[in-house]
């Protein structure tokens, strides 16, 4: 059904969705954050002689085209958790600011088409009657 106000109202909105989760977090990080078990090398250590392995949190993440990884000390987790869930969310809502608009240039597209139909439909009509006036 074409209702291209409508889908510029839900864009509209989508903006809005889009901004709101940007300032939410005061930025987005754009990785993952996940736990890596390790051994630390120490010779001392427990990890080195049994099963037991340190839980790092590490955020694995793109600079300059080349993959990275931090560990991410336990303070700061929840904020970097919140900031890449916020980036994934701001990324989903531009696939639907994308398909909104996908959606509304079809719309926009057969308005045109149908007027520009109508329009040669109509000039030819006037063509021939203006030719008949002449005979
Ligand atoms: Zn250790």
């Amino acid at each position: 059904m074409s209702n291209p106000t409508g889908k510029v109202r839900a864009l509209e909105q989508k903006v809005q969705d889009l901004v709101q989760v940007v300032e939410r977090e005061e930025g987005l990080v754009a990785g993952s954050l996940y736990a890596a078990r390790t051994r630390c090398g120490r010779q001392a250590c427990k990890c080195m002689a049994s099963d037991y392995r340190h839980v790092n949190r590490c955020l694995s993440f793109t600079q300059q085209g080349k993959s990275r990884t931090r560990t991410i000390p336990a303070a700061m987790a929840e904020d970097i958790q919140a900031k890449t869930g916020a980036y994934r969310h701001a990324k989903t809502i531009r696939r639907l600011i994308a398909r909104i608009a996908a959606e509304l240039l079809k719309d926009i597209d057969s308005i045109i088409a149908r007027a520009a139909h109508d329009g040669q439909r109509k000039m030819l009509a006037t063509l021939l009657e203006a030719r008949k006036g002449k005979k």
